[in-house]
């Protein structure tokens, strides 16, 4: 969908309100209170549902990125459609502006929600097979009571650790036997420190199956093969580690001159939102205009606890 489309598609809020409630009962409606999935009735024209079992009511924006919000359901398909728009993303500013908005901070939480809706939409995939794995660390605003105590280097409070990993298949042409590296899936987590215990529960949560791994030698990855069927790591180097760690290493520059462009200083809670966005738009790179129906639903969809979405879990394709 292009933005013309979107017009024509959403013209006003019925619209919105039609299209939301068909995608609630497509994706199927739970009941909060009995877990009940069978029937639910809609009334009010529509803006709240009744369970027919327990009889609780929720509202059609219920579970849904837009539930307690006061703005219309119109502004929120603008906001996804602004969203979308663009590969490098808007200035929180330029979206208050776009979208009409009185308050700064309307439009810096309406950001933040999509992007906590961005990871969970992401966190229903794992990679899987091949795996690059490396560590990034991003400059963060620094809280002004440690201002006077600032480490240097690697434990600086200045930067924040990071942890990417992206799906890798070595190809070969076998006609010239030129190598090079096809890319898949990626994910990207602030972790508490780059150390064994941390990179391990890492690749525990966001791999699955019998997984190759590649990094460099890092002391932090070297008890990594108990949990990884095969490790191999690489001396780090320009040649060695640019062709073996092609992708994570692509996508770590990528990710700070982002940051430093659109974002400038960023505060650490904030952090995990702006790689959802980040690692949600390059794992959709080659969706084009597409992207703004994916985002939609990403926002809108009710997700249910871990348990329940086992199903979804082990699809591996990206929607
Ligand atoms: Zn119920």
């Amino acid at each position: 969908m292009n933005i013309i489309d979107f017009i024509n598609y959403f013209p006003d809020e019925e619209s919105c309100e039609i299209y939301l409630k068909e995608h609630r009962e497509k994706a199927g409606i739970r009941c909060k209170s009995c877990g009940d999935t069978s029937n639910h009735y809609w009334f009010s024209g529509a803006k709240f549902l009744e369970c027919s079992v327990c009889r609780r009511r929720s509202s059609l924006k219920s579970d849904t990125v837009i539930e307690k919000s006061k703005l219309s359901l119109h502004t929120w398909f603008l906001a996804f459609m602004l969203k979308s728009a663009t590969k490098k993303g808007f200035s929180c500013l330029k979206f208050q502006l776009q979208l009409g908005l009185c308050r700064y901070e309307t439009a810096f939480r309406m950001m933040h929600k999509i992007r906590v809706y961005m990871g969970k939409r992401d966190a229903l995939y794992t990679l899987k097979d091949m795996l690059e794995f490396d560590e990034v660390y991003v400059a963060i605003a620094t809280p002004g009571r440690v201002k006077g105590h600032l480490k240097r280097g690697k434990g600086s409070q200045r930067k924040a650790e990071i942890g990417v990993s992206a799906e890798s298949i070595p190809l070969e042409d076998l006609e010239t036997g030129k190598t090079s590296r096809f890319c898949g899936y990626f994910k990207m987590e602030v972790l508490d420190k780059v150390d064994g215990e941390h990179v391990k529960q890492f690749i525990k949560k966001n791999a699955d199956g019998d997984i190759v791994l590649f990094t460099d030698n890092n002391t932090a990855y070297s008890q990594l093969e108990a949990i990884v069927q095969t490790h191999f790591t690489v001396i780090s180097g320009k040649d060695s580690t640019n062709d073996t760690l092609r992708w994570v290493h692509k996508a770590n520059s990528n990710l700070k001159r982002k940051l430093l462009g659109i974002n400038h200083m960023i505060i650490y809670k904030y952090l995990q939102n702006y790689l959802n966005e980040f690692v949600y738009k390059l794992n959709r790179k080659y969706f084009g205009d597409r992207l703004i129906d994916r985002l939609i639903i990403t926002a809108i969809h009710p997700y249910m606890p871990r348990a329940d979405t086992h199903k979804q879990q082990t699809q591996n394709e990206l929607f």
